[in-house]
């Protein structure tokens, strides 16, 4: 059995390929999720209104080891006092994909496979 050599790692500041600071941390049972949020700090209302279906808002707490990342849970309160930080949307356009654009006008899609 291997074991980590710390029970929680905590948040670290990494940054990102569009240049910008974010914290990283993995989170929950197992550390299920890897979470990478703005490293900006924003208040509970403020990051209520950005959370969107595919975007997080994590309680930022300081701990022993250091910043700390919370899931929002059920319990958390609209005014909890800590600072808030949310998922970090990447500004920086997706692994580029190497393959040519081709004219829609001539084959369609599946007629090309067909051909093949
Ligand atoms: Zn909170
Ligand atoms: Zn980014």
């Amino acid at each position: 059995m291997t074991r980590p050599p710390r029970r929680n790692g905590g948040a670290r500041r990494v940054r990102c390929r569009c240049g910008q600071t974010m914290l990283r941390q993995l989170v929950g049972h197992r550390a299920a999720l890897d979470v990478t949020a703005d490293a900006r700090e924003l208040t509970a209302t403020e990051a209520a209104a950005l959370v969107e279906p595919n975007r997080l808002a994590w309680c930022l707490r300081t701990v022993a080891g250091g910043p700390d990342l919370r899931w929002l849970g059920g319990r958390h309160p609209p005014d909890c006092p800590h600072p808030h930080v949310i998922d970090h949307q990447c500004a920086a356009p997706a692994a580029p994909q190497p393959r040519p654009r081709t004219s829609r006008t001539s084959t369609p899609e599946g007629q090309l496979a067909l051909d093949a």
